[in-house]
């Protein structure tokens, strides 16, 4: 039986374990593949206090490293299913079931998809999600990158290393990314932007993509565009299909918390992407995972 049990090691889960463990807790903290979470998508990480600039496998590795020396037990497995039976919870992976007093979730977020034929069919073949993945694969060639926001602009900033052009695609005129991100994509003589553009299709032959049919938002206007790959950086989606029988969701699956990070069950606790808040970031997310930590010691204190 674990005091707490964390299901997800992105930046949230690793902290709350860091400050569960320091209190003394038995912590295990579940993982289904490296730890890190989204951070080991990101190139460059320019906004974590304390480092000029980091890559996102560095930093993780940061996270990581110490939680053993505190005597946390790192567990992998891919959680199905989380029940509440009250004092005792139960968290129920493909192959075991763990049981804890507590539970933080920190199961994150994971990229959206356009839906619009074609993107299925290419994954892989010139469809990514993952420019630092990817990236390197597609060496001079005319790339398109859609969605406005700070991933799409800046990872159509990190892709002009190995492209030859970037066209970010997008379907209103304005730019939802932080304002020093846009202005380093507008002086980028490589990107440039198809405004008012929604993607329709992605066409290719039989191995690769080759080029998008878009069409204006405004006009109704189809266009098509030609490119070797095509990187779709629209938004997010909440992973918390293992407690959608436990009401602790809005209708969009993201959790409800207060300020401690308490859902509405006693003891279950959810922190960083896949809360519903404002700001999804690495400095948020570890914010989160020390109140979580904390609060789960409180908890138990309190049960006796
Ligand atoms: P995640 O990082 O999403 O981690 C969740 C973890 O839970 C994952 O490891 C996942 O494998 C695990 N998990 C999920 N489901 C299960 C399951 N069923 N069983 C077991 N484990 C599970 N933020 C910044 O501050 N600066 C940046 O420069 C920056 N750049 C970004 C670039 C990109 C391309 C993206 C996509 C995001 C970027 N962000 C950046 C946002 C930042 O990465 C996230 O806000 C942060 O990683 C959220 O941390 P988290 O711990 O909540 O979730
Ligand atoms: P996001 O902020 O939700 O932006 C999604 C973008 O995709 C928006 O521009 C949106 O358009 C567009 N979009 C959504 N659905 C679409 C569709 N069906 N077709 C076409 N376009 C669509 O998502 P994100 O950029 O992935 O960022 C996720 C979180 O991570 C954010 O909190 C972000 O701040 C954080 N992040 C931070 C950094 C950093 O700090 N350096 C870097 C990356 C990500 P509209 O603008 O019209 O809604």
């Amino acid at each position: 039986m674990y005091d707490t049990l964390i299901i997800g090691s992105g930046p949230a889960g690793m902290t709350a374990a860091l400050y569960a463990a320091r209190a003394n807790l038995k912590v295990g903290l579940l993982e289904r593949g490296v730890p890190g979470g989204q951070m080991n998508n990101t190139a460059d990480i320019e906004n974590y206090p304390g480092f000029d600039l980091i890559s996102g496998p560095e930093l993780s590795m940061k996270m990581y490293e110490p939680l053993e020396k505190f005597g946390v037990d790192n567990l992998y497995g891919f959680v199905q299913k989380i029940e509440d039976n009250g004092r005792v919870k139960r968290v129920i992976t493909e192959e075991e079931t763990f049981e804890a007093k507590t539970i933080i979730l920190a199961t994150g977020a994971n990229h959206r998809h356009l839906g619009v034929p074609g993107e299925a069919e290419y994954n892989s073949r010139g469809v990514s999600y993952c420019a630092v993945c990817d990236g390197a694969f597609f060496r001079d060639q005319d790339l398109v990158v859609v969605g406005g926001g700070d991933s799409a602009v800046e990872e159509a900033i990190y892709l002009t290393q190995f492209a030859k052009s970037v066209t970010i695609v997008h379907r209103r005129d304005e730019l939802r990314a932080q304002r020093i991100i846009q202005d380093r994509a507008f002086a980028n003589s490589k990107i440039s932007f198809a405004w008012n553009k929604t993607v329709e299709e992605i066409k290719g032959g039989d191995r690769q993509v080759e080029s998008v049919v878009l069409k204006d938002t405004q006009t109704g206007e189809l266009s098509e565009l030609a490119c070797g790959g095509v990187f779709i950086y629209v938004g997010l989606d909440p992973v918390s299909e293992m407690v959608a029988d436990l009401g602790v969701t809005d209708e969009a699956g993201w959790v409800l918390t207060d300020d401690q990070m308490a859902t509405s069950r006693p003891g279950l606790f959810a922190i960083g992407d896949v809360r519903q808040k404002h700001l999804r970031q690495i400095t948020t997310a570890v914010g989160d995972g020390a109140i979580a930590g904390q609060q789960a010691y409180q908890y138990i204190v309190e049960q006796g």
